[in-house]
């Protein structure tokens, strides 16, 4: 069933994506209409989820039937609990729901066979906190992109519930480190207190146990579940945005919580301000701790990043070779370490050592060629940048050496990687004819014959503005 599978996806997705992301997978089982599949790792999962669920959906569908299923089983060495298999339902109109079902724990705080998370009977509840032990403050690289945030964890982590920062509301992009960090500080709860009773759940699933509940009549028990938390860390409260019903949940919820000195730590892709549908009574809650943003790490602490995690996986690559990932990946955390990922899984495909030819490759393959068009604009700006020139000399009709040369390069640029004509192209430079367009781009392409380092310049500046477009 999976080479049927596999030569479906071979001719729809690129060799590279499937070779990277489709041959390390190994079929486990086949039971009925479901299929177990094994995969490296919980990225390569969350990376195939996040990519691939609506072509392996359809996938296995026309191989299996309409009923078809799929589950996922992650290669782990240590935390067994990641070991329970995910699933993933598949149902006919491609539009997925996914549960983990092992972590759905119910909320029926007094039937231990039922609910494998919550033994009763001892003075404090069990309850498994959900957290998984890779997300720690070790393995979370500080720099100014995200120092204010995590040294706000670290407080919370010593004194939870004891500190000004309640709630904690970390916020920033996709991939910047949010689930991460939230789950750090309640890994370092659990370390430094472990009777303290942590919880880490995504705002979605709260939302969809607060939906059950409400349908069997259980609001209380609901609300009383979470009313035991010491430390309650909810992920991506921009989920709530319209949800009012949970809203109205979670507001008893925070209420009872912060009064009795319990942590909250929230998470959320915008800032508190621009939660539009979130309760004003809820932000206005928000705003009695802390928020602290993360933003984009710089170059440096990227390579950092990358170095450590290296590390952690006893992994050896040149330096020129981490440089150049962390340099040319500045969209976030995860894509960097997405890239990083699949040059080890193309370098021991093709059993290849890792350089830079490789890592050039991979990078190429790797992020999504969704080609934004890039502006003039934005080019002119990379060139100003680049040669540290003032943006209005460009424009204007200085005839200084460095500055005709950076001109020139900036249209020949903007005329290979933009769609605009001679004619725009020249209006964007203090109303250039196209003639002129037409003669810097000539006189760019001959001093690139003849000057080496002329050459290496526009070359650097074309893969910027590439990488940009993509
Ligand atoms: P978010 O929840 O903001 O979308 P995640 O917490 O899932 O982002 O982070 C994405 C990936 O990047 C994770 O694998 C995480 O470990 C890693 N990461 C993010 N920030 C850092 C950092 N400062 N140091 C090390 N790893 C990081
Ligand atoms: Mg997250």
């Amino acid at each position: 069933v999976w080479s049927n599978c596999l030569d479906i996806i071979k001719d729809i997705v690129e060799w590279q994506h499937f070779n990277t992301w489709f041959e390390p997978i190994s079929p486990v089982e086949l039971r009925n209409n479901v299929l177990v599949i094994q995969v490296p790792s919980q990225f390569f999962y969350e990376y195939l989820e996040e990519h691939y669920v609506t072509l392996l959906g359809k996938t296995l569908r026309r191989v299996l039937g309409k009923e078809a299923r799929l589950e996922y089983r992650i290669m782990v060495d240590s935390g067994n609990h990641k070991n329970k298999p995910l699933t993933m339902d598949v149902p006919a109109h491609g539009y997925k729901t996914f549960s983990n079902n092992e972590m759905d724990f119910p909320l029926v705080i007094n039937n231990p066979v039922k609910n494998p998370f919550v033994i009763p009977g001892l003075k404090k509840m069990q309850i498994d906190p959900q957290l998984n032990p890779i997300y720690t403050f070790d393995a979370f690289v500080e720099g100014d992109s995200n120092r204010v945030a995590r040294r706000a964890g670290k407080t919370v982590a010593e004194k939870p519930g004891a500190n000004s920062f309640n709630p904690l509301v970390i916020y920033g992009g996709v991939g910047l480190g949010k689930t991460h960090l939230a789950q750090a500080i309640g890994n370092e709860v659990k370390r430094l207190h472990p009777n303290k009773v942590v919880l880490y759940v995504s705002s979605e699933k709260f939302i969809n146990q607060f939906i059950d509940h409400s349908r069997n009549n259980a609001i209380n028990d609901f609300i009383h579940f979470y009313q035991l938390i010491d430390v309650l860390i909810l992920d991506d409260v921009q989920f709530f945005m319209r949800a009012e019903k949970s809203q109205d949940a979670f507001f008893a919820i925070f209420n009872h919580l912060h009064q009795s000195g319990k942590q909250l730590i929230l998470t959320s892709d915008k800032a508190p301000k621009d939660l539009d549908g979130v309760q004003e009574r809820l932000l206005s809650r928000f705003r009695w701790g802390l928020s602290a943003d993360l933003q984009v790490p710089d170059y440096e602490t990227r390579i950092e990043i990358l170095e450590r995690k290296m590390k952690n996986d006893g992994l050896d690559m040149p330096k020129e070779v981490v440089k150049y990932l962390a340099y040319n990946i500045n969209s976030n955390v995860r894509e960097l370490e997405g890239a990083l990922i699949s040059l080890l899984a193309q370098s021991s495909l093709n059993r290849r050592e890792i350089d830079l030819d490789l890592a050039k490759k991979v990078l190429r393959n790797f992020v999504k060629t969704s080609s934004k068009e890039i502006t003039i604009e934005a080019i002119q700006k990379m060139v100003c940048d680049f040669y540290d020139v003032p943006y209005d000399k460009l424009l204007q009709k200085t005839r200084k050496r460095e500055i005709v040369q950076a001109r020139q390069i900036t249209m020949y640029l903007a005329k290979a990687f933009t769609k605009n004509s001679l004619k725009t192209i020249g209006e964007h430079f203090g109303g250039r004819d196209h003639t002129t367009v037409i003669h810097s781009c000539q006189t760019v392409k001959d001093l690139m014959d003849t000057d080496g380092l002329f050459r290496e310049n526009v070359m650097e500046l074309q893969q910027k503005v590439q990488l940009a477009a993509m």
